[in-house]
């Protein structure tokens, strides 16, 4: 009885707090709150703008529209909290958007965090979640709630094969019996995606862009492997010689060269963590595959890319960047029966 109450007053949710985007999801609801891992400030000032309400996609709409005396930050960076006030207020913020808090009651909160978070920055994210209103943090390997968002059998005696490309980070992890037996995080993902296009087009055709419309480039015309039809996209940037705006028009083709690079090296992440399972674990991989999830899984192409590479079959799941707070949501739903196994998996005392 008491449970459903809470549950009705004030229900457990999933945060995925993304380097890119930050995610909540309620049981039964689904994800309820999906915005940019933005806020947006006064120059020279520590306040978020609009009384603490700049932040998501309202800070994203000021980006590159705003006068010189706004500035907008990205508080997450490379997975981890790096402006640890910020993310505070912007979480706080978020939790007042989705207003499902009614008697007082604090939400208990599952987060999915990277492998390869440190001690540290665990505490950073826990003191975070709970000044901005969360009760008990409940924190979870992203590659796990991937995989179970994905519907994959982890606790079967089978090896599933996960790689969440997000923005700030790569997750690879092989999980049987509901452990992760081999994995990686690197620091490889979107935001060097954007990086090596910038780069690419400041060597082709001596302009310079910004990485917001690299990333745009990416998500328009970007591929990993050849297109039925090659597409075209113009680009507007300063001439490194003589400083003045110019376009130009490049192809798919040429974006493909320009996100071989980081792609190569999370393929080569991957043949790592591979290599680095039993033989039998191998084996099952042959049959079982890998899903792709996280906002980078979008790139088209990129399930052919690495299947021919790997010599495994890949899927990218619907909406592949929602796999992880759907499987933090699942755990959510479960949580008094999940509880002490997500306890011992992050314990910091
Ligand atoms: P995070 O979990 O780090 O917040 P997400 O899983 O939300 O990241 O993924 C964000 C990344 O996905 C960004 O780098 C973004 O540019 C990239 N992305 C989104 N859509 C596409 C697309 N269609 N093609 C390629 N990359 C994409
Ligand atoms: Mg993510």
């Amino acid at each position: 009885m008491f449970h459903q109450i809470r549950r009705w007053a004030c229900p457990d949710l999933a945060i995925d707090l993304g380097t890119a985007n930050t995610q909540v999801a309620v049981p039964g609801a689904g994800v309820v709150l999906d915005e940019p891992t933005v806020v947006a400030l006064q120059k020279g000032s520590r306040r978020v703008l609009g009384q603490g309400t700049a932040v998501g996609k309202l800070a994203r709409q000021m980006l590159g529209r705003t006068p010189d005396s706004i500035t907008t930050a990205r508080p997450v960076q490379d997975g981890v909290i790096t402006d640890f006030e910020l993310c505070e207020a912007m979480l706080r913020y978020f939790l007042r958007k989705i207003g499902r808090r009614k008697l007082g009651l604090r939400h208990r909160v599952v987060m999915p965090v990277p492998g390869s978070i440190t001690p540290v920055e665990r505490r950073a994210l826990r003191m975070s979640a709970e000044r901005a209103g969360a009760g008990h943090v409940y924190l979870m390997a992203d590659c796990k709630a991937a995989a179970i968002g994905a519907g994959l059998p982890i606790s079967e005696p089978l090896a599933s094969l996960v790689c969440d490309i997000g923005g700030g980070t790569t997750e690879i992890a092989v999980l049987s019996l509901g452990e992760i037996v081999s994995s990686r995080s690197l620091r490889i993902a979107g935001d060097e995606m954007d990086e090596a296009i910038v780069e690419s087009v400041r060597r082709n055709y001596s302009l310079r862009i910004g990485t917001q419309s690299a990333e745009q480039l990416k998500m328009r015309i970007g591929c990993a492997a050849p297109r039925d039809q090659e597409l075209t996209a113009e680009l507007r940037g300063l001439d490194l010689v003589s400083g003045v705006p110019r376009k130009a028009i490049i192809t798919s083709e040429e974006l493909r060269e320009a996100l071989a690079e980081p792609l190569e090296i999370i393929l080569r992440h991957l043949q790592t963590v591979i290599e680095h399972c039993d033989p039998e674990l191998v084996s099952d991989l042959a049959d079982t595959g890998m899903v792709l999830c996280g906002g980078g899984a979008m790139l088209p192409g990129i399930d052919v890319f690495f299947q021919e590479r790997l010599g495994i079959p890949v899927r990218v799941p619907h909406e592949p960047q929602r796999m992880t707070v759907r499987g933090a949501a699942i755990c959510a739903e479960h949580l008094d029966r999940w509880r002490d196994a997500l306890e011992d998996e992050f314990r910091d005392g």
